[in-house]
């Protein structure tokens, strides 16, 4: 059984200078007559361990490595499928509380500011009406000899 091979692209991040970087491995998947299957890794055509093993940091040479499997997006995710889903959304953010805010804005300054002056301006007109009417039929039930 020949087998078969996948590309696989790696990132990797040194915990130690955090210095982030990728890795393109060709795998070949390979089967047995046993049925026992085995991966053979390789990186520009070059068999080398697995990228989780004695993956060491290019830039400072630590072996201290975190690595995302193939596939798994990193903490920058490249240009593709990632800023899709999150630009959509967006609008509707910013359009869902925009007409709340808008709409009542005008409305409690429209009741308000009336409802207030007419509190203002009524409640002392009304004692005044209430109290001239008041006078005058006190002053037409008792008239004045
Ligand atoms: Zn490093």
């Amino acid at each position: 059984m020949p087998g078969f091979e996948t590309c696989e692209t790696w990132p990797f991040e040194c915990l130690r200078c955090l210095h982030v970087w990728e890795e393109e491995y060709v795998v070949r998947h390979l089967c047995d007559a046993y049925g026992n299957a085995g991966d053979i890794w390789l990186s520009s055509g070059v068999p080398v361990p697995p990228p989780w093993s004695n993956t060491c940091c290019p830039a400072c040479g630590a072996y201290g490595v975190t690595w995302f499997p193939s596939g798994h997006p990193t903490r920058h995710p490249e240009p593709g499928h990632e800023p899709e889903p999150e630009q959509e959304p967006e609008p509707e953010q910013v359009l869902a509380p925009a007409p709340p805010d808008r709409a009542p804005a005008p409305l409690p300054e429209r009741t308000h500011l009336p409802a207030r002056l007419l509190v203002a301006l009524g409640v002392p007109l009304a004692l005044l009406v209430g109290y001239e009417l008041y006078a005058s039929a006190v002053a037409a039930v008792h008239p004045h000899p």
